[in-house]
């Protein structure tokens, strides 16, 4: 058996030695007789699993103790039409900040719900290949919350700071982020955050589960009337439960974690690597004549790290040649067109040479 490197921007690469110990524990989970995904969602040995998933999360983030932690279902895009129903039961005006494919996305089913949605800061004239600095945020009179989103996936932009959310006369307001493609990647100050939620098959674990984590005070903030399994509160009552929870996922989830904890060695530690990989690719781009990128440096994602062949001629022997060499899932996203590499915690540093390797011969050879 060969196992290729991945690059998907999503579903993505898993840790292998976590799919190694599911493996091991596939048929018969701790000699319970029985695989995971066949058990009851309420059996004791479920519900351990899916409290130490929850411990071992707030441990890395350091969630603190005011905030619940949310396992559901519906994909990052269900947050989208759930975040304006949950935070805007009280009225005021959702708020955007408009940095590509994903944040335009969120405000879409914000302005198809609730007619309104208000852009406090957009890089659609630059052709989103920058973000919106702190002092370019204007939020209107009425914002409710402000939502940003962390990593754009697709145009692999990434802020390097957090933004504040205070509204023209000086009163703040939750800051919502949708950090899908970049949780975990690093340390984070969960505290300043009203809500984050983040779909799973980046960075947590396998397509299925959306992680939210909702700080106390904005579970009763939720509009009357709305589907009742989007409510943060009821999900929070009910322990993720009030339907069965995506119980494999789940459990897979709480396998990254512990690997983050134990393998990895915590958070600060994959910050390290994930700036190694991505500041050597970036590098390799940088120094070519055939590869280009064109995102703002401050800007650039550590994440997705697209790029573009000079000569466009060469794009489908370079993604066949690839292939051939083992390096997976390197198309761009069919929006943008060119190249993808998507370097997430679980893609190695050793992943990352073979590709700038395969790049550079290339290039040699092609360019
Ligand atoms: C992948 C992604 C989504 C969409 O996730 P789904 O689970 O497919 O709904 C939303 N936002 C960001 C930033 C993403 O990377």
């Amino acid at each position: 058996m060969t196992r290729h490197f991945n690059f998907c921007a999503g579903p993505a690469a898993m840790p292998i030695a976590v799919l190694d110990r599911a493996c091991n524990e596939m048929k018969d989970y701790r000699e319970c007789g029985l695989s995971v995904m066949e058990m009851s969602h309420r059996s004791s040995e479920f519900m351990a699993i899916a409290e130490q998933a929850e411990k071992d999360l707030r441990e890395l983030l350091e969630i603190p103790e005011n905030y619940r932690v949310l396992f559901t279902q519906g994909g990052a895009s269900l947050q989208f039409s759930a975040v304006p129903y949950n935070l805007l039961g009280q009225g005021g005006t959702a708020n955007f900040l408009d940095t590509g494919i994903w944040s335009r996305k969120a405000i879409d089913e914000a302005q198809r719900l609730f007619g309104a949605a208000h852009v406090a800061a957009s890089s659609q004239a630059g052709g989103y290949q920058s973000l919106p600095r702190q002092e370019d945020i204007v939020l209107s009179e009425d914002a409710a919350y402000l939502h940003y989103t962390s990593n754009e996936t697709i145009g692999g932009l990434e802020f390097d700071y957090i933004p504040h959310a205070v509204r023209p006369d000086g009163s703040e307001v939750p800051l919502v982020c949708d950090m899908s493609s970049n949780i975990l990647s690093g340390p984070l100050d969960v505290s300043r955050f009203g809500v984050i939620y983040a779909g799973a098959q980046k960075n947590i674990g396998p397509a299925g589960l959306v992680v939210v984590i909702v700080r106390d005070d904005l579970l009763n903030q939720a509009c009357a009337g709305m589907p009742s399994l989007l409510g943060y509160q009821a999900l929070a009552k009910g322990g993720s439960m009030v339907n069965t929870p995506a119980t494999y996922s789940w459990y897979l989830a709480g396998l990254v974690f512990q690997w983050l904890k134990n393998e990895v060695g915590g958070l600060d530690a994959m910050e390290a690597i994930n700036a190694r990989k991505a500041e050597k690719l970036y590098s390799a781009i940088d120094k070519s004549r055939l590869y280009a990128n064109p995102v703002a440096l401050a800007n650039r994602s550590r994440m997705n790290v697209p790029f573009v062949l000079t000569d466009e001629r060469l794009d489908s022997l370079f993604l066949q040649e690839a292939e051939a060499a083992g390096l997976l899932n390197l198309k761009g996203h069919r929006s943008v067109g060119g190249m993808r590499a998507s370097i997430y915690n679980a893609v190695s540093e050793q992943a990352v040479d073979a590709l700038i390797s395969f790049m550079a011969d290339f290039e040699q050879r092609r360019g």
